[in-house]
């Protein structure tokens, strides 16, 4: 095993062990591409330092071999006093993580070898010039001296020269500056620059390993999910010079434009530069097409190789150059990051380049970019003033009025005004808030947040942790650091996918996308790229989709989003608003009597509920799930109503409203749990109050009947909650049956509907077999099958300890956002099995939040599951994963 590499020696897929950089360095130099020769030190070297604390033996002498052939190959001696050989020292992880950790150039560079180099170059400015360069650098990166420092003093030096730009300064300047730097770097660290090249090259090659566990690095690599035990490697590669002068120069590229995605090359150049000088932003750069007139030869075979680059790697890259003395050397090429509309469009583009086939092309756009294609967006031509910048919680863009409680959220949005409800974090008592609201502004927590969380799961637009941001919601305000001030009903623009706040009204565009997918004829490029796709996945894809719908609207804009069918018609909201009364009367009923009544008049509304929905899903099925939820939630909170009662019985009150009050308050104390979710609810309410289950099963098959009696082509299928064992089902089965039977009987018909279960408790998981007798359907309830699995609260949990659990890398997702695939996603393996045990052709979705989910859906096809059911807006997601599952 070697721990060194010579670039000749590796290719394109060798990132585990070469970093990305070394990798493709590697597969340049095969391809016959200028590149510099040079050599890679491993990750495994890396990995084997930060083990030991020092380097790990042999590695001297294998980079002492390296370092010879180098010299062979380049004709010079590293740091010789004539004609000094100088590197580049670069890191280069497998994931690309920019700006993180350190580089040093020039490399080899003495009080002599400058000397030389300047005989060489016939050029005492450039060769000062590279000598100031590798002190800066190597004080900031090895010698750990703190940058300001340095760049302070160059500006002294233009400033005494009365200059802004660097190339004003003259060969003796540049001495100054290095005696400058020197001084700097004594006096830093008590100790001279050291003068030796190959000591420089060590410490260099060790100060990239250091920065592996720097904290910026270990942050970036926990938010970007990268494990923190790849490593990363070292690249050691010849200097080429594009501070050279006029006739040198670097640039970055990219081989087609990384935000669009359309065709042709896009970059900058600047002339006179090494490298972080176009990054840095410290002079102007100019486009390609400006480069084709300052130097047609390098820029042709810029061209030239960025075209072949392309058709090698079959993908866009991106590349950094530098121009020698009207030479051009390619110093790294990678498949380029890219926006969500550039991936759709450049995976179609290359399609009709002949490039990639279009499983291909379904295989390099997610979901999830598809998810930020269909949000609203700010217009970015209009003018805005950025407040503040947080984090991109919830894509989207929400335009409102600022409010700082959820009362006032509420009474506004009730009366038509759009709000952003402002607050330090929220917490579940937000809740109502955060639903009338557009968009959720917070000035603490990440992005699992409570806000956060509780965004995403509705759709919100939400920027969170907006540190700068001082919020008084007392005050009714919040003081932006630059001492702006936004009080309660003045308008602000939050962008979910920035993390952006602005102050006023940004315009907003509904997403091109969405009106697609909406059945709108458009001639829009983006619209009709998207359809290409969709096309494909859904020509591709075994999985079905359908949806968690409750109101015809959500219905009908799902089936035009795609959706076949309703997966989750949840029925408690059917029991809100005005019908709460109702529901109240079932609860506090004295008698049998009282309760038929309250179930009566219940089962009208319900019949209409029902045979609007299956109207709006006509042909495709629709599966009803009885109520769930314990009753109490329809009640009045017990708190508030003791205390309404015990301020009526100290001033005396009797009156109707009074007594009717202290009647509910019994009943609520007789309903109240210490442990709702795991109380009387689900299945268990259709055995405590038979009734309620039974007017529903008769709501469902009247509605059925009426709309056969149209012609239509009703397809509902009745589930049943929170089931555990067989019994249970037996019990509720036996009590929709004879419903469905007398209202066949009364009509004279026949109803097709399927009666089945939810899979959501572990039990009913593993007695599946013994259950799938009496089902002729399951769905697994993943929300509640996570919180029983893990014992968390699915309602508390997320914004108490889980932030915790992602710093000890307990787990790096939710499980109520992504699925626990071992945990909960065996029980879902195995209860799918034992049910197919007892009917082989059972069919089996899910309908948790889960089903939405990408990571999710690729396991639940893998596992042979009919179908997913989820939000409308996921609809679109679902559909393209399910395809990418398969290909
Ligand atoms: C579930 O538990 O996954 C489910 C879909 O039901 P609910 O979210 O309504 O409890
Ligand atoms: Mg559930």
């Amino acid at each position: 095993m070697s721990w060194v590499y010579d670039f000749a020696e590796g290719n394109k897929d060798q990132k585990d062990l070469l970093g990305g950089k070394g990798a493709n360095l590697a597969e340049m130099t095969n391809l016959g591409l200028p590149v510099p020769p040079g050599f890679t030190i491993s990750t495994e070297t890396c990995r084997a330092y930060l083990a030991e604390g020092g380097m790990p033996d042999g590695l001297a002498e294998e980079v002492t071999e390296h370092l010879a052939s180098l010299e062979e190959a380049m004709g010079k001696t590293l740091g010789d006093a004539d004609d000094p050989l100088l590197v580049s020292v670069r890191s280069g992880a497998k994931f690309s993580m920019p700006g993180m950790m350190e580089t040093v150039l020039n490399v080899g560079l003495n009080d002599t070898s400058v000397g030389g180099l300047a005989a060489r170059s016939e050029s005492e400015r450039f060769a000062q010039d590279s000598y100031r360069r590798l002190l800066q650098m190597f004080g900031g990166t090895v010698l750990h001296v703190e940058s300001e420092l340095f760049s302070d003093a160059l500006d002294a030096v233009k400033k005494a020269k009365g200059t802004e730009s660097d190339l004003d300064l003259d060969a003796e300047d540049l001495k100054g500056v290095v005696e400058a730097f020197k001084a700097i770097i004594k006096e830093h660290t008590g100790r001279d620059f050291p003068q030796d090249p190959r000591e420089q090259m060590d410490l260099a090659i060790r100060a990239v390993f250091d920065s592996w566990n720097t904290d910026r690095a270990r942050l970036y690599r926990r938010q970007e999910r990268i494990p923190e035990d790849l490593g990363t490697a070292v690249n050691v590669q010849a200097m080429v010079f594009g501070n050279f002068g006029m006739d040198s120069g670097s640039g970055v590229a990219f081989t087609r434009d990384p935000a669009s995605g359309a065709q042709g090359e896009y970059g900058d150049y600047l002339q006179n530069a090494q490298g972080e000088d176009v990054v840095a932003g410290i002079r102007n750069t100019v486009s390609l097409a400006d480069m084709a007139e300052i130097d047609a030869r390098s820029h042709d075979d810029l061209m030239d190789i960025m075209g072949r680059l392309e058709r090698h790697y079959r993908d866009m890259c991106d590349i950094e150059f530098t121009v020698e003395r009207g030479k051009l050397w390619m110093l790294q090429t990678r498949v380029g990051k890219r926006t969500p509309e550039a991936a759709f469009r450049i995976a179609v583009h290359m399609v009709d380049e002949g490039l990639i086939q279009m499983d291909e092309a379904v295989l390099r756009v997610t979901g999830e970019q598809l998810a930020l294609l269909m949000f609203p967006r700010f217009d970015e031509d209009a003018e805005r003033t950025l407040l503040a910048k947080g984090m991109n919680a919830s894509p989207g863009a929400a335009v409102g009025k600022a409010v700082f409680d959820s009362d006032t959220a509420v009474e506004w949005a009730a009366r038509g005004e759009d709000v952003i409800l402002v607050r330090k974090e929220t917490n579940p008592d937000d809740l109502r808030g955060m639903v009338a609201a557009r968009g959720i502004l917070t000035s603490r927590g990440g992005k699992t947040s409570h806000a956060a969380v509780v965004a995403r799961g509705m759709g919100r637009t939400c920027v969170c942790g907006a540190e700068s941001l001082d919020v008084d919601t007392k005050g009714k305000q919040f003081v932006v650091r630059d001492g702006a001030t936004i009080a309660e009903g003045d308008v602000i623009s939050i962008d979910g996918s920035t993390g952006e706040v602005f102050a006023g009204a940004v315009p907003v565009a509904d997403s091109v996308v969405v009106r697609h997918f909406e059945g709108e004829k458009l001639d829009d490029d983006l619209a009709q790229t998207v359809a290409r796709i969709m096309a494909h996945a859904d020509g591709a894809r075994r999985l079905r989709v359908r949806t968690n719908a409750d109101t015809p609207e959500d219905a009908a804009r799902a089936r035009r989003f795609g959706a076949q069918g309703i997966g989750l018609c949840r029925t408690e909201h059917m029991f809100l608003g005005e019908r709460r009364e109702l529901v109240e009367k079932l609860i506090v009923a004295e008698d049998e009597a009282g309760v038929e009544a309250a179930l009566a008049a219940l089962l009208p509304l319900q019949k209409q509920d029902f045979t609007e929905i299956l109207e709006a899903m006509d042909g495709l099925p629709v599966t009803i799930r009885l109520l769930d939820p314990p009753l109490h939630e329809f009640l009045p909170d017990l708190t508030e109503l003791s205390v309404e009662v015990a301020l009526a019985d100290e001033r005396g009150e009797d009156s109707e409203h009074a007594r009717h009050q202290k009647t509910l308050l019994t009943h609520v104390r007789r309903l109240h749990e210490t442990n709702p979710m795991l109380g009387l609810r689900g299945v268990r309410l259709g055995i405590q109050i038979p009734g309620l289950f039974r007017m529903q099963g008769r709501a469902i098959a009247e509605a059925a009947a009426d709309r056969l009696a149209v012609h239509g082509a009703p397809r509902p299928e009745i589930m049943v909650p929170l089931v555990a064992s067989v019994r249970e089902l037996e019990i509720v089965r036996a009590v929709l049956e004879q419903q469905i039977a007398e209202v066949e009987e009364e009509r004279g018909i026949k109803l097709e509907i399927a009666i089945g279960t939810m899979i959501e408790l572990p039990r009913a998981a593993f007695l599946a077999d013994r259950i799938a007798r009496d089902a002729d359907f399951f769905s697994f309830g993943t929300n509640d099958l996570t919180q029983m699995a893990w014992g968390f609260s699915r309602d508390d949990v997320e914004s108490s300890f889980f932030s915790r659990y992602f710093e000890h890398g307990i787990f790096d997702v939710s499980p109520f956002e992504s699925l626990d695939q071992r945990g909960v996603g065996g029980m879902v393996e195995m209860g799918t099995a034992k049910g197919r045990e007892t009917k082989p052709d059972l069919k089996v979705g899910v309908c948790g939040e889960h089903g939405g989910d990408p990571r999710s859906v690729h396991f639940f096809d893998a596992v042979g599951l009919n179908y997913v059911s989820c939000s409308p807006f996921r609809v679109p997601v679902a559909r393209l994963e399910a395809g990418r599952s398969v290909l």
